[in-house]
């Protein structure tokens, strides 16, 4: 057997400076592996250069792997469709060179296939590829397999490798390596042809073909972030990638240097994503740049080889460059000096995310970044810089501008992503003096000076290009119809909600007296919980926006007579559970009192009837977000929901005031009886009047059997096994009861939603999800994302 470091010492050295030693070993005589991570190109690739090489001279096959995994960091539609998009261009271009390649989509599969291949390979070889999620697969991988390891620098053109130490400052960056990166800019790339296509052993899992594929229907079987969608003008893939390189070379790269600061000037190259992803070969633009020559591609190099290049080789020598530890010495102090300075205007990271802070300019660029996932590099300094002064702390600033920028911009989580965010804080500069409140001595951009230099106007129309002014309709104003609304609305649709009762909040509402203002009930949904982490995220940030509190009550279950102070935090909303509801609801135009009775589908769309006969529409688009039972009765029997037909289970909600407390150990208490099921006093609830009042829930099955009873004629009963069971007097002074005929779905389906592409009609809800608020929360933001990736 070969060892690997002897099939090293054969590789012709502007391969060899570029390997990574992972792991070292003999090779076993069955195929070399590469699996293909962030060079995501057949052409101009070291890795895929050396992989084809080791083949041939162990006389063995090649086998190129993508996968696509849920798990990276800010999975989402977007960064999903970008990489099927590239990942299909791969796979046509290597079956035209004869490579073997199999790409694996883990939301559809959960067959752990790399790491069987790399357990049968001879050799595996990867990409160095210096960002944190990235070095942790990697490592985990090598430590599951016995396999020799490489990866393979192919993405710089001066190898990370050949630098030592750390550089904080460009200057001594270019100086340090001139002629080291002149000598490698107008190297050529040949791959060598691979010479042994012997059958591969079976595969742990069947290949997608990704020219047949449907890539929308891929992306909504993924558990992954569906709202943020895919970036309309920006298509993935090599093809495309090199399609907006040519237009650049030829049209603009001459006029680069005065022109790449203006965002209205179009002057930029705008290849951040598809160099991000390997899509396109940073060595083909280095030296088509450099042949050009001039002033324009001057610049362009300056910012392609020393800006971008410093990024890598920073992060290749920071263990971690998410952290304030990773600033130079001089920023982290001056930052913590003024982490005492008050902060009057901090906002919460959800108002910010959807480009609503209280500045114009920020906003327009957030937008861009939102709809379009990029932004305009100058002006993504100014926007970096200013989200210092809303944050509580430097802390704060690197997560959420690296969260903002991760989550929304195609290239992000790229090293040089982290570079030029941490520029912001003082990364690759110099100290600024005098120093200034909240920014110290770190250098502050001056956000009028830019606005004095930016056609707002003209840049608001660039970002708000491409608004589908097509309208939606939306019937019904709960957690999914809600959340489907907003994330639609952010990416400059145009909504309508229709619901037929006073508020927004459907099954979420409050029961509240115009007559008492202290007679506050959370009748419906008595608490907000997550096990979803896409839900968990939204739920911190209601919490962070003071929206919803956190509630920690002493709660009993029953039936074990034993006493448990909750273990994971329950969440209510602030002051009321409809307040997440109010909050979700504000800025969307929804029509209350409006019960939708009939729908119509015309040739100019959908047209809906009201109780009182008024039409409205017509709409391009309908999304029906009723509860089961209401919405098989509205939908036109020519359409169906696939899966079986769900039912919801009723439940009583009673609502009791007491003049004395109830002496009761617990503060919720959660039964196993025939006819109760959940009794919790209100006033423990963060901000709630001190009233001693309780909210008493049904049991489903009781409900049932009592369904078509006058809910007032079921007080005395339930009052009277709530005093035998508790052995204490339950005597309301003042009571009311509701009946939830259809409380919560009773065998929820789990697609997602539904959506009919030829009629243009979908649902969500939480019985399309899984059930609960969760679920309804997540169907939403599901359907909305099948109608933005179609
Ligand atoms: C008593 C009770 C207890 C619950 N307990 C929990 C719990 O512990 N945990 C949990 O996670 N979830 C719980 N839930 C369920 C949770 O509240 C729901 O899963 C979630 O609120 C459903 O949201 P949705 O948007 O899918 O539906 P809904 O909130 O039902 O929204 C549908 C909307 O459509 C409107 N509508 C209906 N028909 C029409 C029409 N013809 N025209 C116009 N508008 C119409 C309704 O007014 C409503 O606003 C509980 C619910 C109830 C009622």
């Amino acid at each position: 057997m070969t060892h690997s470091s002897e099939l090293l010492s054969t590789l012709e050295d502007k391969y060899r400076e570029r390997v990574r030693i992972i792991k070292n070993g003999p090779c076993r005589s069955s195929f070399i592996l590469y699996w293909m991570c962030t060079a995501m190109r057949s052409d101009e690739n070291p890795a895929l250069d050396i992989a084809i090489y080791t083949a041939n001279r162990l006389s063995i096959p090649l086998l190129v792997y993508q996968g696509l995994s849920n798990r990276y960091p800010f999975a989402s539609d977007r960064h999903h469709m970008f990489i099927l998009e590239g990942a299909r261009d791969v796979q046509q271009q290597l079956a035209k060179k004869g490579i073997p390649y199999i790409f694996h989509l883990e939301g559809t599969s959960r067959v752990p296939a790399l790491k069987i291949l790399a357990n049968m390979s001879s050799l595996i070889i990867t990409e160095d590829m210096p960002i944190p999620h990235l070095r942790s697969w990697t490592q985990k991988l090598s430590q599951n397999t016995e396999t020799p390891f490489w990866k393979v620098d192919s993405a710089c053109i001066l190898p990370m490798s050949v630098s030592n130490q750390r550089y904080e400052r460009a200057f001594r960056f270019r100086d340090d390596f001139t002629t080291n990166r002149n000598n490698r800019i107008l190297q050529e790339w040949l791959s060598p042809t691979l010479e042994h296509t012997t059958p591969l052993p079976t595969l742990p899992v069947a290949p997608i073909d990704l020219q047949s594929a449907i890539l929308s229907n891929l992306i909504a079987q993924c558990p992954i972030d569906h709202t943020i969608p895919p970036v309309q003008d920006t298509r993935g893939g090599s093809k495309a990638g090199y399609q907006r390189w040519k237009k650049f070379i030829l049209h603009s790269i001459e006029a680069y240097h005065y022109k790449r600061n203006d965002p209205n000037a179009h002057g930029s190259s705008r290849m951040s994503a598809y160099l991000h992803y390997g899509q396109v070969s940073p060595f083909r633009l280095a030296r088509e740049a450099a042949r050009k020559k001039g002033k324009g591609a001057e610049k362009y190099l300056d910012e392609l080889l020393i800006w971008r290049e410093l990024s890598y080789h920073w992060c290749d020598k920071t263990p971690n460059p998410t952290r304030l530890s990773a600033l130079p010495q001089w920023a982290q102090i001056t930052l913590s000096q003024q982490s005492s300075t008050v902060r009057l205007q901090q906002q919460p990271w959800e108002s910010l995310l959807r480009a609503k802070s209280p500045n114009h300019l920020w906003n327009l660029a957030q937008q861009s970044l939102l709809r379009h996932g990029e932004l305009h590099n100058n002006l993504r300094m100014t926007w970096g810089k200013m989200l210092h002064q809303w944050t509580e702390s430097p802390e704060q600033t690197i997560r959420w501008l690296l969260d903002l920028n991760n989550r929304l911009a195609l290239d992000g989580r790229d090293p040089s992503s982290y570079g030029g965010l941490l520029w912001c804080l003082g990364l690759f500069d110099r100290p600024f003096p005098p120093s200034k409140k909240i920014y110290g001595t770190v250098r502050v951009r001056d956000e009028k000076a830019h606005r004095g230099r930016l056609n707002q106007e003209r840049y608001m129309q660039h970002v708000r290009r491409n608004e589908n002014t097509s309208s939606t309709a939306i019937v019904g104003a709960g957690i999914s119809g809600l959340t489907c609304a907003r994330t639609l609305i952010d990416q400059g649709h145009n909504v309508k909600i229709f619901d037929k009762a006073r508020g927004p909040g459907g099954r979420t509402s409050t029961r509240i007296s115009r007559q008492d203002e202290d007679w506050i009930f959370d009748h419906g949904l008595p608490f907000i919980q997550f096990t979803d982490p896409r839900f968990e995220l939204w739920v911190k940030a209601w919490k962070n926006a003071d929206v919803i509190r956190s509630w920690n009550p002493k709660i009993k279950l029953w039936k074990k007579d034993s006493l448990l102070t909750t273990e994971r935090t329950l969440y209510v909303g602030n002051p009321k559970n409809s307040s997440v509801a109010e909050h979700l609801a504000s800025e969307i135009n929804v029509q209350t009192q409006e019960r939708i009775v009939q729908i119509r589908y015309t040739k100019q769309g959908w047209i809906l009837t009201n109780q009182h006969k008024n039409e409205h529409g017509p709409f391009l688009r309908l999304i029906l977000t009723l509860p089961p039972e209401q919405l098989y009765e509205l939908l036109p029997n020519r359409l169906s929901i696939p899966g079986h037909k769900v039912h919801s289970h009723p439940q009583h909600a009673l609502m009791m005031r007491f003049t004395q407390p109830l002496h009761l150990e617990a503060e919720a208490i959660q039964f196993q009886h025939h006819s109760l099921y959940w009794f919790c006093k209100e006033s423990s609830k963060p901000t709630r009047p001190p009233e001693h009042q309780w909210t008493l829930l049904t049991q489903p099955s009781w409900s049932s059997k009592h369904l078509e009873e006058d809910p007032k004629s079921l007080v005395d009963i339930l009052c009277t096994d709530l005093s035998n069971t508790l052995q204490t007097p339950i005597e309301p002074v003042q009571h009311q009861i509701h009946r939830w005929r259809y409380a919560q779905a009773d065998n929820p389906l789990q697609i997602g939603s539904w959506w009919n592409e030829e009629y243009q009609i979908g649902a969500c809800g939480d019985w399309l999800h899984g059930g609960s608020i969760e679920g309804a929360f997540l169907s939403g933001a599901h359907l909305a994302g099948r109608l933005m990736t179609q």
